[in-house]
C-alpha cells in the first residue's frame, strides 16, 4: 500500500489498493479482501491522505451465538508536512508525520493494520433488536418461537421458594 507521491502533481489524486487478509497479516481477526480507497491532496508543503478502509470478518453475535460475516468500515486521514528541519522531537502522531524532501513514497500499510482493527467492536450482535438463545430450551429465538419464556421468571425463584417452604 504504497503511494509514490513524487510520481504525482500536486492536487487531488485517488488510489485504490486492494489486497488480501493474508497479505496484512490480520487473517485471525479478519477474512477475504482489504479495500483502501484514498484521496491524496498534494502540495509542495504538505499531503493530505484520506482513507475508507472496508474490512470483512466472521463475528459469532455475543448474544445468540449465531456466526455471521460482516463489513466493517473506518476513515482515517494522515498529514504529512514535508520539512527541512525535520528534528527529533517532531513526532509522528496521530495521523500526523514529518517527510523529509527526499522522502518519496508513503506506506499506508501500518495505518491499515492499525484501522481495521480498531474497527473491531466490543460487543458484536448479529442484529440491533437479536433476541438471543432460549435459557431454557436452548433454541435461537430469532428463528423459533418457544413458550419456555414466560416460564423463565418463576423457575428462577422455584428452588428459593422450595426451600423457603421446608424452612417453614
Ligand atoms: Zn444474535
Ligand atoms: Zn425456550
Amino acid at each position: 500500500m504504497l503511494i509514490k507521491f513524487n510520481n504525482f502533481k500536486n492536487g487531488i489524486h485517488p488510489f485504490t489498493f486492494e489486497t488480501k487478509v493474508e497479505e496484512l497479516g490480520i487473517q485471525d481477526n479478519f477474512i477475504g479482501k482489504v479495500l483502501l480507497n484514498c484521496e491524496m491532496d498534494k502540495s509542495s508543503t504538505q499531503i493530505v491522505i484520506n482513507c475508507n478502509l472496508i474490512v470483512n470478518a466472521k463475528q459469532v453475535c455475543d448474544r445468540c451465538l449465531f456466526e455471521f460475516e460482516t463489513e466493517f468500515k473506518s476513515n482515517f486521514k494522515n498529514i504529512y508536512f514535508i520539512t527541512h528541519s525535520k528534528s527529533d522531537e517532531q513526532e509522528d502522531d496521530n495521523g500526523i508525520y514529518y517527510l523529509s524532501p527526499d522522502d518519496d513514497k508513503i506506506d499506508l500499510t501500518n495505518d491499515a493494520i492499525e484501522n481495521a482493527v480498531l474497527t473491531i467492536p466490543m460487543k458484536v450482535l448479529c442484529k440491533e433488536d437479536c433476541k438471543g438463545i432460549c435459557l431454557v430450551c436452548g433454541v435461537n429465538k430469532n428463528e423459533t418461537d418457544c413458550n419456555c419464556a414466560i416460564d423463565t421468571g418463576s423457575s428462577v425463584w422455584e428452588p428459593l421458594l422450595k426451600l423457603k417452604g421446608k424452612l417453614n
